[in-house]
């Protein structure tokens, strides 16, 4: 049987192919002079299988796709109060090049802007890198993101860099704020390069399905941010990837992501997926007009957006019943499913509401296949007080999936892979 991801995606090339509204961009003339024809989408899922059809591995620049990326290294680099001294996190609702700081601060508004991209980059890399230091921080970072080396297109970047002044006047401006601490030349030499970097479809989806599988790269398996700046960059490629387009593309589309004049478009739905896709022309805001069709469409036809709500998982108490007899008596709770706040609630809920008259009780863990860390505290506690009120408390973990099962505090826990193995010492 063929999968049906693949022939799905090549339906939904057929349907925005015969789009040709929008332009590419034309203040690169590189750029203006690319093949507007060009159009492929992959999806990476976390797992590490990339689905692709139409122009998947045709190069082209990264442009503003290297924005979120870039700020997760300079978070990684520098932590995050250096970071967010200098860049704010807040929806500008401006076009991407606009020349705007924060009043009072002259902070740029995010990173997802010119101005705070070019700042993001003078950020990028530990301690006091040289320019081409930092330009090589950069590349090997997105690299690591697309699991692959990746290179710079020369052309466009001279290019770019003929025609830069908007970018320099915003350089300046930042220099004036000391937001930016050294020359403003060498800082956007250094951005325009990391825009230069080529890419293609399926780099971009494997770099957001980095994103989506928590900084791990699915593909390679090299963690290549940390936890807490995935979150960060999610959260801003969420309300400000798509420029003055954002408000629109949060309602309608609900994926966090990010374009770039060239014509690519990414999108990463944290847990599930990667995608992305690459089409020349584009809208007023500078996305790409075909990309913003097909994410549209993924993203109602698969049910992508992420503030849809997910189905009420079944009762996380798969039965709560009494096994043996007499003073052997053991109460079970048998859950299921995974444990996050909301089902951990019910957990306690159902200890306190069952206020347990046997001696001994035990949480059978056999079928739960996730705890969050909320979600593991909580239930130690349940094991705590269990213990406080006189209780003899078992986990039944075949697959030790409760890391570090420590109650602390007076509490006891006694950890066995099967329920049958504390009936058994029991009856001995
Ligand atoms: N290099 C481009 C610029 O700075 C990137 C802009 C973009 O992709 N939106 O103008």
């Amino acid at each position: 049987m063929r999968s049906v991801v693949p022939d799905y995606l090549t339906e939904a090339l057929g349907d925005v192919e015969s789009d040709t509204s929008g332009e590419p961009a034309g203040y690169i003339p590189e750029l203006a002079v690319a093949d507007p024809e060009r159009l492929g989408a992959v999806f990476a899922t976390v797992d590490g299988q990339v689905y692709g059809a139409g122009d998947i591995d045709t190069e082209f620049t990264i442009q503003s796709i290297s924005k979120p990326f870039t700020y997760a290294m300079a978070l990684a680099d520098r932590g995050f109060d250096p970071v967010l001294a200098k860049v704010g996190v807040e929806p500008s609702g401006e076009a991407f090049n606009q020349i705007s700081l924060e009043g009072d601060t002259g902070r740029p508004y995010n990173p997802m802007i010119n101005a705070g991209a070019i700042t993001a980059h003078s950020l990028a890399g530990s301690a006091q890198p040289t320019p081409a230091e930092r330009v090589e921080r950069v590349v090997h970072g997105l690299s690591a993101f697309a699991g692959r080396r990746l290179t710079i297109d020369e052309a466009v970047c001279a290019s770019e860099l003929e025609h830069a002044h908007r970018n320099l006047a915003i350089a300046h401006m930042l220099r004036s704020h000391n937001i930016l601490t050294e020359d403003p030349r060498t800082v956007v030499d250094g951005y325009t390069r990391q825009c230069s970097v080529l890419v293609t479809t399926r780099d971009l989806a494997v770099m957001a399905a980095t994103l989506a599988n928590r900084g791990i790269n699915p593909v390679s398996g090299e963690r290549v941010i940390p936890e807490p700046v995935v979150r960060q960059v999610l959260s801003v490629m969420f309300t400000c990837g798509m420029y003055d387009a954002a408000g629109d593309w949060a309602t309608q589309v609900g994926i966090p992501a990010k374009s770039g004049v060239a014509g690519g478009l990414i999108g990463a739905l944290p847990g599930q997926i990667g995608i992305a896709t690459f089409s020349p022309r584009l809208d007023p805001h500078g996305n790409s007009v075909r990309g913003v069709s097909l994410f549209e469409r993924f993203s109602s036809d698969m049910g992508l957006h992420v503030m849809e709500v997910p189905a009420a998982a079944r009762a996380v108490v798969r039965s709560n019943h009494v096994v043996g007899r007499g003073p052997d008596a053991i109460r079970v709770l048998q859950l299921q499913g995974g444990i996050n706040f909301a089902a951990a609630e019910r957990i306690v809920r159902e200890a306190v509401d069952t206020a347990p008259a046997e001696a001994e009780v035990a949480l059978d863990l056999t079928m739960v296949y996730s705890i969050d860390d909320v979600g593991r505290r909580m239930l130690l506690e349940v094991v705590r007080r269990l213990t406080l009120d006189g209780h003899e408390v078992y986990l039944v973990d075949p697959e030790a999936i409760m890391p570090d099962p420590e109650p602390g505090n007076g509490g006891r826990i006694t950890v066995v892979g099967d329920i049958e193995q504390v009936v058994h010492s029991r009856i001995r």
